[in-house]
């Protein structure tokens, strides 16, 4: 397996593991609550009800402590799930609204890319596995052991 095949693998699979973390805590945020609140109080991460919260001017919000903090919450769904901003009486931003399926596209388009670019071989490749199969006399991959045609091993 060469390089570029073998860095391949290693991102779809980062990428696939990556989305399903997304999917599963999306669901699981339909349930749960789970807030991070930096030392200085300053930063807010939340994530709940399939969406993300930070807000970076968190010593306004007086009730949340540093640290980790989860509990369960019911479901609810929002009229809309899209991008937002919060914003404070005076019309300040003081953080913003990520919905997770933004995170998940996110992580799907260069996972799509990297799988649709693995799957187009080139004629001399193996098609299973990617390697270069330029003089290839034994009919077999020597990298993954698929059967080549024989068509396949001139440029
Ligand atoms: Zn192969």
């Amino acid at each position: 397996m060469d390089g570029v095949v073998r860095v391949r693998r290693v991102l779809l699979w980062v990428g696939v593991i990556l989305m399903l973390a997304i999917a599963f805590g999306s669901l699981a945020s339909l349930m749960h609550r789970v807030r991070w609140g930096s030392a200085d109080r300053q930063w807010i991460v939340q994530g709940g009800s399939g969406r993300i919260v930070v807000i970076w001017n968190g010593k306004i919000y007086r009730g949340v402590k540093p640290g980790w903090d989860h509990e369960q919450s019911i479901m609810y769904w929002r009229s809309n799930y899209w991008f937002d901003m919060i914003r404070l009486r005076n019309g300040a931003t003081t953080g913003v609204v990520v919905p997770s399926w933004a995170v998940f596209a996110a992580c799907l388009m260069p996972t799509g890319v990297v799988w649709y670019r693995a799957r187009k071989r080139r004629p001399w490749e193996c098609q299973k596995c990617g390697y270069d199969l330029t003089g290839n006399e034994s009919g077999r991959c020597p990298e993954c052991g698929a059967m080549v045609k024989a068509r396949d091993t001139t440029h």
